[in-house]
Parts: structure tokens; C-alpha cells; sequence
């Protein structure tokens, strides 16, 4: 039996870099050798863009187009859509007993985006947003995942999920399966403008949909060390953006970077020009295949549709023994 992964994306914008080295390039390595499961978390998504539906639903076609730009290959991983599994949906209100709120409110990831989205939960937060580790303790336990590729963000939610397992399992017999995170090769992307974390939303992204031109500009633009100013002003690499990303797209050539930077031998207008070339040739062939997908929109659907399907009957196996434990399996 292969070892069952959970994945998957908010459709909530297109997909970048930091999603790139964080998750997807795990999830399309990994799709060799585990049943790979990766999920369009349309419902998840909502909880916090309830308020712009066809956002989400935009979305949803474009994320799955980034995952199969990348390389998943829907003959290894079945991908699907979160809203039309309906058994996720039922044993989030199951678990829902099993987590307080007080706890949820101390999940850090969930404390610090309540921060971010002042403007839409004003004073007081929606109970599904504040839920939402609950529902993902759903969709990760609903296939038995063993694994679960994340960023860094997330992993106080699978720390969640696990806890609800215990406690699922404590009460209603050993029926879950307690999932283990898997963080990729950067567990957290800084974006071009040197904060914490590239976001879909906070305008500091490439993605991997980027126009070369559009890389080009975005690289102009990005944060640099403020002290140098001169071509001939010594830098620090640990300061810039530039560099940053260096590390990730011109690995061959990086020891050199490093060194005139630091001498003061090379220019910060040189330094952007190289990153872009080597950003853009890096995303050509995802460019390329996302755009063949992108012409064939009933060839995705169908993939979607199929995954879908797919993921149903193994998430109603899943389900039944659920019922079963709570003694809720009437007839
Ligand atoms: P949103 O702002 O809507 O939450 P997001 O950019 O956080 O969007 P998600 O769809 O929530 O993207 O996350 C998909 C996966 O990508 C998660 O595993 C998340 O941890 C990972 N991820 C997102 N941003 C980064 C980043 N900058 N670096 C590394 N991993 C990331
Ligand atoms: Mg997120």
C-alpha cells in the first residue's frame, strides 16, 4: 500500500514562487512514490472571501493550472475540489466538538491572519474563519493522509489536526490516521519587498504566470541593501532581495555574485539584469506547459471532474467508519 499525501492550495490568486519552492516542487516529487491527493480549498478559501465568490471560483481554474504547470501529473495525483467532497464538510461539524475556542484562538497562523484581515472581521471574527483548522483537520484525515507537504505557515495547523486525532481516537476508538508535516526545500519565500513571507495578496510576488517583461520589472524593483548606492559601494548580500533570490535561481554563479558584491565590483543594475534571465528561463518550460493547458480548458475540467469523482468514493470509505465509531450509522 502506498503512503497517502494531503496538498492543496486557497484559490484565492495565482500561484508564485514562494509556493513553487515551498510546496509544489515537493508535492510533484513526491507524486512517484505516494498516492498523492491535492486539493483546490475552494471552501477554505471562502471563509475569509465570502464575500467575492467568483473570485474563488476564478481561481480555482487557475491554481489547478499552476499545479499542472509544475508537473503534477493527473495520472499519479488525483486533484480535486474541496467543495465537492461534502463528506469534509460533515466531520468538520463533528470534530468541531472536539477543539475549543480558546485554542483556536491561540493558533498562532490563525491569530496573525485575523491581524491582517481587520478591515473584513472589523471587531469580531467570523466562526468559520476562526474554525478553519478544524476543517482542515477534515480534509487531511478524510483520505488518511500520512503526509501533509506544507509551508511553514501551516504547521501549527497540522499540530491541530493531530490533536483532534488523539482526541477523535480517545473517545471513538483508533480509527484516525495522525498526519506528519513535511515543510519544503524554503519553508517560507521572502517577497521583493523583503517581507516575511510572498503572498498572493500583499503585492510582493512573482508568479509563475509572469510575462518575462513583467519579471524584468518586478526584479527592478525589488528591495536592495540601502547602503549601497554607487556601482563601486561595497554591499551586503544578507540585506538584498537580489540576492535572495539568487540563492534559489543562479546556484552556479553564486559564490562570484556573493564576492563582487561584497568588493564592490558589481552594480546592482548588472546583479537585477542576471536574476531576471535566470528567473525567467527557470519558469520558461512551466510558462509553456501552463499555457498548454490553459488553450484545453475542457481538458482540465475533465481532470478536475475525475479527480473529484475519485476522491468522493475514497472520502465516503473514510466517512463510514467515522459514523460507525460515533454510533451514528443508523442504517
Ligand atoms: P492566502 O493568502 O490566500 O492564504 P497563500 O499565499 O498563503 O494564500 P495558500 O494557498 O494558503 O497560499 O498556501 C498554499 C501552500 O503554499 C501552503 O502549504 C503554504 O504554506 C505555502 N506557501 C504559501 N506562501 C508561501 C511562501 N511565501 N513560502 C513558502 N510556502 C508558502
Ligand atoms: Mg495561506
Amino acid at each position: 500500500m502506498k503512503k497517502i499525501i494531503l496538498t492543496g492550495d486557497r484559490p484565492t490568486g495565482q500561484l508564485h514562487i514562494g509556493h513553487l519552492f515551498g510546496s509544489l516542487l515537493k508535492r510533484v516529487e513526491l507524486q512517484e512514490e505516494y498516492d498523492t491527493h491535492i486539493m483546490v480549498a475552494d471552501v477554505q478559501a471562502l471563509t475569509d472571501n465570502f464575500n467575492n465568490p467568483q473570485k474563488v471560483r476564478d481561481n480555482a481554474f487557475e491554481v489547478v493550472l499552476d499545479n499542472l504547470a509544475v508537473g503534477v501529473d493527473p495520472n499519479k495525483s488525483t486533484i480535486f475540489i474541496q467543495s465537492m467532497i461534502p463528506e469534509i464538510a460533515e466531520l468538520t461539524v463533528f470534530y468541531s466538538n472536539l477543539v475549543t475556542v480558546s485554542r483556536l484562538q491561540r493558533n498562532p497562523t490563525v491569530k496573525e491572519e485575523i491581524k491582517q484581515k481587520k478591515e473584513l472581521f472589523k471587531d469580531s471574527v467570523t466562526f468559520g474563519f476562526l474554525g478553519y483548522p478544524v476543517s482542515q483537520a477534515a480534509d487531511i484525515t478524510v483520505f488518511g493522509a500520512d503526509l501533509v507537504p506544507v509551508g511553514e505557515d501551516q504547521l501549527p495547523m497540522i499540530e491541530q489536526t493531530r490533536e483532534i486525532v488523539k482526541k477523535f481516537n480517545s473517545i471513538y476508538g483508533d480509527i484516525l490516521k495522525e498526519p506528519e508535516a513535511l515543510i519544503g526545500s524554503i519553508g517560507r519565500v521572502k517577497g521583493l519587498d523583503g517581507n516575511s513571507k510572498m503572498g498572493k495578496s500583499l503585492n510582493n510576488a512573482i508568479y509563475l504566470a509572469d510575462e518575462p517583461e513583467v519579471i524584468e520589472q518586478k526584479v527592478k524593483k525589488a528591495l536592495t541593501d540601502i547602503k549601497k548606492i554607487k556601482i563601486d559601494d561595497k554591499g551586503n548580500p544578507d540585506d538584498c532581495m537580489v540576492y535572495y533570490y539568487h540563492q534559489m535561481f543562479s546556484k552556479n554563479n553564486l559564490e562570484n555574485i556573493k564576492n563582487e558584491c561584497q568588493s564592490g565590483t558589481r552594480g546592482c543594475v548588472q546583479c537585477k539584469k542576471e536574476l531576471s534571465e535566470n528567473i525567467i528561463k527557470y519558469l520558461e518550460p512551466i510558462r509553456e506547459k501552463r499555457k498548454y493547458y490553459q488553450d484545453r480548458p475542457e481538458l482540465v475540467r475533465e481532470i478536475v471532474k475525475d479527480g473529484t469523482k475519485r476522491a468522493r468514493i475514497k472520502a465516503s470509505e473514510i466517512l463510514k467508519k467515522v459514523k460507525k465509531g460515533m454510533r451514528i450509522d443508523y442504517f
